[in-house]
């Protein structure tokens, strides 16, 4: 949390002071909450949706939440291995969500610049990624994604275990 101003040091314990702290305090719990309750929702979600193969592969405790940022949802991710990660957000107005849950499947692209991001609607949909990536040792192909979201748009450095 950054400060916005600094008050000079006879207004320490001016109303403004305190009331400055309580801001900071609000908005720290609810990035909190926020943090936890994406983390609860993505572990939830993968339980109930995925119950077979991410439900049993992935403890809830494996899921990192982050706060709404910048306009965007609360949202969970957690590392799969080999450079591949799952991505939660709750949202109810985008074609991917499924009852409030989306949850998508980020693979390193083949060419090593950049990630591929596959929405994931069931649990049959990831197998039939899984088996399709599975002769290419979890590299997506470069440039194959009908949607036309090539690897650039997500570069290989917005993401770091
Ligand atoms: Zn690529």
């Amino acid at each position: 949390m950054t400060e916005t101003f600094a008050l000079p040091d006879n207004e320490l314990d001016s109303p403004l002071a305190l009331l400055l702290d309580i801001v900071a305090t609000t908005t720290r719990r609810t990035r909190e909450e926020e943090r936890e309750g994406a983390e609860t929702a993505a572990a939830d979600h993968v339980y109930r949706a995925y119950t077979s193969t991410l439900g049993a592969a992935l403890e809830d405790t494996q899921w990192t939440g982050y706060p709404a940022l910048g306009g965007t949802e609360p949202s969970a991710v957690a590392y799969l291995g080999a450079g591949l990660w799952l991505h939660h957000t709750t949202t109810y107005d985008t074609e991917y969500s499924d009852g409030g849950d989306a949850l998508a499947l980020i693979v390193p692209c083949a060419c090593g610049r950049g990630y591929i991001t596959s929405h994931l609607e069931s649990e049959d949909d990831l197998v039939e990624l899984l088996a399709e990536l599975h002769p290419t040792g979890g590299r997506a192909e470069h440039g194959s994604d009908t949607r036309g979201r090539y690897c650039a748009s997500i570069p290989a450095r917005a993401i770091t275990p």
